[in-house]
């Protein structure tokens, strides 16, 4: 099965209106015509628009967010809904990223109910699941990815499915410079697709794309991009730098 690559840019809380329009013009550029992957850039909800404008209606690169709040609007302060993401063009919207799940308590269920109403509004979740080092330590890895993949996607239909990413992302690999082993890390998205083919069946699983994340990096890229269960890369730190991100978007692709 041909899965078209995903990688996509996590900005998290980085970027003025002003840093956002240089470097989603540095990405364009040194991007130019490139269809072979699919990319996304992540920037705060402060500059979503800047991107927007900056990247042109008509460009190859997606525009997502970096989360939403499960209602619809109302009384609640400081919060962002589907249908304002959706108005400002975006696509896609990263959900359950560990930091979230760490620092603001963000449940299975919660990320669930998230993506239930992401899918309604035509948002694409890119749905984040992965292991802390104590867990894996403990021999637990399985346990929690498998639960964090089951609960987090519980009751999709067969078309949510068509619009649902998950990224593997091992917590003690984000941010630190550590990357798992490209054999560590197929063994977890191998692990993530029979668990979604035994929810959903071998057509859905086998079309499901699954990235990595957790420094990624130009140099790693190529190897952890080769395995035959991964799909793309959520990219933090190495997104915010165009020639960085650029290459890691090249290298993905088979040579
Ligand atoms: C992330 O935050 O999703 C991430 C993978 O970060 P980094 O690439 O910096 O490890």
């Amino acid at each position: 099965m041909i899965r078209k690559k995903i990688i996509a840019g996590n900005w998290k809380m980085n970027k003025t209106t002003t840093e956002t329009k240089t470097l989603v013009l540095a990405i364009k550029d040194k991007l130019g015509k490139f269809d072979q992957v699919e990319v996304v850039i992540c920037p705060p909800f402060t500059a979503l628009q800047t991107a927007q404008e900056a990247l042109g209606s008509h460009s190859d690169v997606a525009l997502g967010a970096q989360n939403l709040h499960q209602a619809a609007g109302g009384a609640y302060t400081g919060e962002i809904s589907a249908a304002m993401l959706r108005d400002l063009f975006c696509r896609y919207v990263i959900l359950g990223h560990s930091e979230r799940r760490q620092y603001f308590a963000e449940s299975d269920a919660l990320v669930n109910e998230k993506a239930r109403v992401a899918l309604k509004s035509n948002l694409r979740p890119i749905i984040c699941v992965g292991e802390t080092l104590a867990e894996r330590e403990a021999g637990h890895m399985a346990t929690v990815v498998t639960a964090q993949t089951k609960g987090s996607c519980a009751g999709f239909s067969k078309e949510d499915w068509n619009n649902v990413v998950i990224a593997y992302e091992p917590v003690w690999a984000i941010g630190t410079g550590k990357t798992a082993t490209p054999a560590q890390a197929q063994e977890v998205h191998a692990l993530i697709r029979k668990t979604i083919k035994q929810i959903t069946g071998k057509p859905i699983a086998d079309k499901l794309r699954i990235q990595y994340g957790g420094s990624v990096k130009p140099d790693n890229a190529r190897e952890l991009l080769n395995q035959p269960d991964i799909d793309g890369a959520l990219v933090g730190g190495a997104s915010l730098d165009a020639e960085s991100f650029v290459a890691i978007i090249k290298n993905s692709v088979a040579t």
